[in-house]
């Protein structure tokens, strides 16, 4: 059997951590087993799906690298599909025309709630033959069995039982004749055929009414596995209240993808106390079996220190690649100054984040502003015959390299009897406009000759018409 997995998600909002790690659970799967791995935007909600929606999940699964194999299939071009798959239902007595109006039914479920017992349907149209009268509007209910259990074998949960009695007969067919959303995931989890269901736990309940379609259509139903939920610190499921939820509001916030992809992949499956994967060690070891059965807890802080070591651990012209995008959101053009790809071995050990990394570069690539406050007190007056016969040997280097930058920098300390510290740190307010930046000789090679001329030019006047105010 080969394997085929896919990820169906709603295009109701953005792609949200928790959709996008049954996504990749599913690909997986899939890529672990030589399978393939199908996009399937489930979209017959007409009046809550949104292109952009569907362009965000596109954008959130390319960014992670989670590529499909076929699809994105939509369901709202399948529809003649499924009213074929409702007619043979009905026309093979698995399903049938409800008549019953919405005030019946109305005043059946305040019954039932009266005598405290489940809303359910009657089954009033269940042996109907004909409609009561000519041309009244019906809906399509699945002729759910009456007697008997359904076992859903889950990979996560093990055995799970539901009594047919308790399930309803459900609806497959609105008064408009468009298909809700238990049928067309049925029909197309046939027509894709589908080995592998791995999604939410929040549908287990739907598993069983699935099951009773698939065996009414004479097909066997997939595999599934329901991972549980992700929960935020407060124990409560994961939303917006507790931060960043969706993928593409980590990227902003400075992620690299693989970061969120290794964090996700712990977040719920494990592989003995081993934290740390690349892709292909994932697609090595994951396996269904070892999901966790207990909702996952998110924890920032670890995603943070995630992040870090494939920021430092990284090759240094991917994080570039994607420090560019950052460097970008702030209006910056990374061909205005320094290799990025020396910026991040510059910066690699100081940031948690892309974005923090690319805050803190800003002074390589834009003019500073001026020294903050705390910065501004390096620059005085008993600095500057030092910084201004570094200038003036700086200026004189043959060639504008760190360790020819270290050298004469080490050798104006000496003759000015000062310890490196005192220069180095007035010298670093007055090229970056702060106090922190990577070692010195490194920070003025990549700001290069030029601007370092310019800054020192800047601070000089600065510390004399400061002197000449005192
Ligand atoms: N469309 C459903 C959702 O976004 C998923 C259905 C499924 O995976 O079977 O929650």
């Amino acid at each position: 059997m080969t394997v085929r997995t896919r990820f169906a998600p709603s295009p109701t909002g953005y792609l949200h951590v928790g959709g996008a790690r049954t996504a990749l659970y599913s690909w997986l799967y899939a890529r672990r087993h030589g399978g393939t791995f199908i996009l399937r935007i489930e979209d017959t909600d007409i009046e809550r799906s949104t292109a952009e929606s569907v362009n965000a999940i596109l954008e959130g699964m390319t960014w992670l690298g989670l590529e499909y194999d076929e699809g994105p299939f939509a369901q709202t071009e399948r529809m003649d599909r499924y009213y074929e798959v409702i007619a043979q239902l009905v026309e093979a007595g698995h399903a049938y025309r409800c008549y019953c109006s919405k005030e019946r039914l109305e005043i059946l479920r305040e019954q039932q709630s009266a005598a405290k017992q489940k809303p359910r349907y009657d089954g009033k149209c269940r042996s109907l033959k004909h409609a009561p009268v000519a041309d009244q509007p019906f809906v399509v209910r699945f002729k759910n069995p009456q007697l008997g259990a359904v076992v859903v074998d889950d990979k996560v949960r093990g055995n799970v039982v539901f009594q047919n009695s308790e399930l309803d007969d459900l609806i497959i067919a609105r008064s408009d004749g468009t298909p809700t959303y238990n049928l067309t995931v049925v029909v197309d989890d046939i027509d894709m055929r589908i080995t592998h269901v791995i999604r939410g736990d929040d549908h287990l309940n739907n598993t069983p009414r699935q099951i009773n379609i698939f065996k009414a259509l004479g097909k066997e139903s997939p595999v599934y596995a329901h991972v549980p939920m992700i929960l935020g610190p407060d124990s409560k499921r994961l939303s917006k209240r507790h931060g960043a939820v969706s993928v593409m509001q980590y990227r902003e916030q400075g992620l690299l993808p693989e970061a969120l992809l290794n964090y996700l992949v712990r977040l719920g499956w494990s592989y003995g106390d081993q934290e740390i994967f690349s892709k292909d060690e994932m697609i090595e070891l994951f396996d269904i079996a070892d999901i966790n059965s207990s909702a996952s807890t998110f924890n920032t802080e670890k995603l943070l220190w995630l992040n870090q070591h494939y920021i430092k651990s990284s090759q240094p012209e991917h994080v570039a690649r994607h420090l560019s995008w950052h460097v970008g959101q702030l209006g910056i053009d990374p061909a205005n100054g320094p290799e990025l790809e020396k910026v991040v071995v510059a910066q690699c050990e100081r940031a948690k984040t892309l974005a923090e990394m690319a805050q803190n570069s800003v002074y390589f690539y834009r003019d500073i502003e001026g020294y903050d406050d705390k910065a501004a007190k390096h620059l005085k007056g008993d600095i500057l015959e030092p910084l201004q016969n570094l200038r003036e040997r700086l200026a004189l280097l043959p060639d504008w390299r760190a360790d020819l930058i270290h050298q004469t920098i080490n050798a104006v300390a000496e003759s000015h009897d000062l310890k490196l510290g005192k220069i180095a740190q007035p010298l670093r307010v007055a090229v970056t406009g702060g106090t922190v930046s990577p070692p010195i000789d490194i920070t003025l090679e990549l700001i290069g000759c030029i601007r370092t001329m310019e800054r020192l030019d800047r601070a000089l006047e600065y510390i004399r018409r400061l002197d000449s105010a005192a």
